[in-house]
């Protein structure tokens, strides 16, 4: 039991909970930060570098967008981040092409959100604009990046939430960091521990209760801390499985309004780069495939010759791979590559050095693998993050109100924003 003035509490390390734990720290503070598991980073997964010849990322990878806290961090860590790049090629009926079949129609699409006057969700917009036998590429498409990239149902994502995502293109771009997301977050706990952040692990919260002014964590097992303050900065879907003061409980109802999407992310070691050449293209410097596969997307190391694919599910299509254990998602895995590039799965599976999955959704501590916004997304967010000064406050990507909600920069941005409200107080 640990005990103190102002002495605040933080449930879960991943990105948002260190970033608040530093903050307050480096304000004086003392800090304890309660992880359910015996590792801090939470979606934010760094494999062990010899599986994969490098630490490759079962969660977060890539930065999108200007991401100004990340690229802060880096800076003051001495890292770095390297913008993608390589070609990203579509199979069209077995035909490998770098010609998106719907990019004729994206001026109409453009036409059509530009002029919107009111928020729709995607299957409505559809629906509306383009049922059409001529728009099936770009229902195919606008489908695709819903349920793939923001791991959103179609029938429940707001069109305005990602209509800038459509038309304006990442600002930014895209980019990873030299050395993945584990090097930064090293460089987080390193500094949480410096300045005296006593971390817990294998510490899952159960309950809250708001005691004499204070706060009593309690733990599954047993164990309870008393502070002052807490932020709980744990995924959107954890938040309902932890007994809060009664008073909170008609804000936590809100997080039913915003929406939280599945992934599958599958990492394929080989002994060899043996997709560079297909159909007598030059692939070499293949970054994407997006294909009609059973697991759809798939993406090189490139410009590092590691000879990984990452295979990637996600949305409302992972429903159907629930019942598959890991190794059974390996061969489905295995079979949509060697249906890609029409090469026998023996083959592929004798060249198999490492292979992992993570069913995100099946992880008990995050249940999922991150939000998204529907057309109530923005008021639910403002109900969650409202604060009488009381004991209890809410942080972690699924509440950041910029536009890259579901991402490492929106967790960060969002435990500093916590950690600020405190200090402000
Ligand atoms: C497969 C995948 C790929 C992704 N790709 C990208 C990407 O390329 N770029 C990007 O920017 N973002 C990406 N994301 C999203 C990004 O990882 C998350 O938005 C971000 O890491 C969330 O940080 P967080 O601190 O809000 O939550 P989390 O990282 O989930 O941290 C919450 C912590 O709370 C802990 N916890 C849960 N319940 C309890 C409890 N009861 N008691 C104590 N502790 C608890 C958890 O164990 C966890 O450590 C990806 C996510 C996934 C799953």
């Amino acid at each position: 039991m640990a005990e103190g003035r102002d002495h605040i509490i933080v449930v879960g390390a991943g990105a948002a909970g260190l970033m608040a734990a530093r903050e307050l720290t480096s304000a004086g503070r003392q800090v304890t930060l309660l992880e359910a598991r015996d590792r801090c980073g939470g979606r934010i997964h760094p494999l062990a570098e010899d599986v994969f010849g490098y630490r490759a990322d079962a969660g977060a990878e890539f930065i999108h967008g200007e991401a100004p806290v990340t690229y802060r961090l880096l800076k003051e860590a001495g890292l770095s981040a390297q913008p993608i790049e390589g070609e990203r090629w579509h199979v069209d009926n077995g035909a490998f092409t770098r010609n998106d079949p719907a990019d004729r129609q994206m001026e109409r699409l453009h036409q059509v959100l530009a002029t919107l006057k009111e928020d729709l969700t995607v299957t409505a917009l559809l629906d509306r604009h383009f049922s059409g036998a001529e728009f099936a590429a770009l229902r195919d498409s606008v489908l695709g990046m819903v349920q793939g990239y923001d791991a959103a149902d179609p029938d429940r994502a707001s069109v305005f939430a990602l209509r800038e995502e459509w038309m304006g293109g990442e600002r930014g771009g895209q980019a990873r960091i030299v050395g993945g997301y584990g090097v930064l977050l090293d460089h987080l706990v390193a500094e949480c521990r410096a300045r005296g952040v006593s971390f817990a692990f294998q510490s899952v919260v159960t309950a809250i209760e708001s005691v004499d002014g204070g706060v009593t964590v309690h733990c599954r097992d047993g164990r309870t801390h008393r502070g002052d303050t807490v932020i709980l900065a744990v995924p959107l879907p954890l938040l309902q499985s932890i007994a809060l003061p009664p008073s909170m409980r008609g804000q936590v109802a809100a997080t039913a309004d915003i929406g939280f999407g599945n992934v599958i992310k599958l990492l394929l070691r080989f002994g060899r780069r043996w997709w560079t050449t297909m159909q007598g293209h030059d692939l070499s410097d293949m970054l994407f495939i997006l294909s009609d596969a059973e697991v759809p997307v798939w993406w090189t190391q490139h410009p590092s010759d590691h000879a990984v694919l990452t295979g990637w599910l996600a949305g409302p299509p992972t429903d159907a791979f629930q019942a598959l254990d890991e190794t059974m998602l390996i061969e489905t895995g295995l079979a949509a590559l060697a249906g890609i590039f029409d090469k026998p799965v023996t083959v592929l599976r004798q060249d198999l050095l490492a292979a992992h999955v993570t069913d995100w959704g099946k992880d008990p501590f995050a249940r999922g693998a991150y939000s998204y916004a529907t057309l109530a997304t923005r008021r639910a967010q403002d109900v969650l993050t409202r604060w009488d000064g009381g004991p209890v406050l809410i942080s972690g990507e699924a509440l950041y109100q910029g536009r890259d909600m579901g991402t490492v920069e929106a967790a960060l941005a969002s435990g500093l924003a916590t950690a600020h409200r405190i200090l402000a107080r």
